[in-house]
């Protein structure tokens, strides 16, 4: 099993909280000069995949691939289709802004093979899509969902954000309500984080803004699984909910340890035992394609065991745990020895259930799923 993802480093413009390498195009129209260097040098470096690489899932994300107009959108799936076997494809996503969705990119989205769209919703309310500088309003979210269902898209996730700065448990409700009439078919939700050097860590730092407490962090997080998993929205991860059949196959991979090509500028792999990443500058990453150079850089081989341990804990991710034998058949380690006594603790302390055929993080865990996982690695 073999999954690509495929990075597209353009936004309209970039979010304050955005740590992401991503390069604002301004009108948000494509037809920028950077899109067409962006373009040739994805050729060359899909051609330096191997003749007969077939992956199973495509995930295409950034940035905004649909910040490309249509006709760039096209020109980008021709030369996939050209470069990369994708007669094994079963899901293939592309995220999407809602505000740039227009009826030109769902049907060029469509043609691609895309056969799962994921959306930034982030929230329903204009205040804190202005705190958070989105360029979308909330009822955009609503009506590219309808433009999707309409072109006959069957699996769409939405994006929410918890834990923003004056975002209360009544506004939160409210958000979820809007989310639940839209009748997504998978929901990422993510907390807020601060990452260094972006313009929100900036107002944090002058004190202009205020981080959410850790207790209302939890809150928002506890009201948000109990509302999504009441109205049928499973929580199959710690920040994933999907209908039965829906949860997402290509970041599934990345949990279960998988191997997996990154291809874009800032992409990141981990193919043969070895991790490596583009740089996140698109002319150093299009200058080395052009020079006929392999763009990746930061080549780690990592030791097995330290290997089996980050697979350990991001299995124990998923609501279905980590079966034994799958995980030695991934790893190569016996679960409950490479686990010892820190394991053997967690679940004394009813932390991590013990099931005969596999270990599970129990229910009250999610929570303070960090300070678990951080005994285990
Ligand atoms: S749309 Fe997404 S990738 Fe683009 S700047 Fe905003 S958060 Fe970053």
């Amino acid at each position: 099993m073999d999954a690509l993802y495929i990075h597209i480093p353009f936004c309209a413009r970039r979010c304050v909280y955005c740590s992401f390498y991503t390069e604002a195009l301004g009108r948000g129209t494509g037809r920028d000069p950077r899109v067409g260097v962006y373009l040739e040098a994805l050729d060359l470096e899909l051609s330096r995949l191997t003749d007969d690489y077939a992956p199973h899932t495509v995930f295409m994300g950034g940035g905004t691939p649909n910040a490309l107009s249509a006709d760039e959108l096209r020109r980008l799936f021709a030369l996939l289709h050209h470069r990369v076997d994708l007669s094994q494809v079963t899901e293939w996503t592309v995220e999407a802004n809602p505000g740039l969705l227009t009826p030109e990119r769902i049907v060029a989205i469509a043609e691609g093979g895309v056969n799962r769209v994921s959306l930034g919703a982030q929230s329903f309310q204009p205040h804190l899509l202005s705190f958070l500088t989105r360029d979308h309003g909330p009822e955009a979210v609503g009506e590219a969902v309808r433009r999707l269902r309409e072109a006959g898209f069957e699996n769409l996730s939405l994006d929410l954000m918890t834990g923003l700065p004056e975002q209360s448990i009544e506004g939160l409700d409210r958000d979820i309500d809007h989310l639940l009439d839209l009748a997504p078919d998978h929901c990422s939700a993510y907390c807020l984080e601060v990452h260094p050097g972006t313009p929100l860590a900036r107002r944090v730092e002058s004190g202009q803004v205020q981080e959410a407490a850790p207790d209302i962090q939890a809150a928002h997080y506890e009201r948000l699984l109990g509302r999504l998993e009441a109205a049928g929205l499973a929580p199959y991860e710690l920040s994933n909910f999907a209908r039965p059949g829906r949860e997402c196959l290509h970041n599934r991979m990345y949990w279960v340890g998988a191997e997996f090509a990154g291809v874009g500028p800032g992409a990141h792999s981990y193919r043969d035992g070895v991790r490596f990443h583009n740089p996140r500058n698109l002319e150093a990453w299009a200058d080395a394609l052009r020079d006929g150079r392999d763009p990746a850089t930061g080549h780690d081989r990592i030791d097995a065991e330290a290997r089996a341990r980050e697979i350990l804990v991001m299995w124990l991710r998923l609501d279905e745990g980590v079966p034994r034998n799958a995980f030695r058949e991934r790893t190569g380690f016996d679960l409950d020895t490479l686990g010892g006594r820190p394991l053997r603790e967690q679940i004394g302390q009813g932390w991590i259930e013990n099931r005969p055929d596999r270990i599970r993080l129990a229910p009250r865990a999610r929570f303070v799923s960090n300070a678990v996982f951080a005994e285990l690695v």
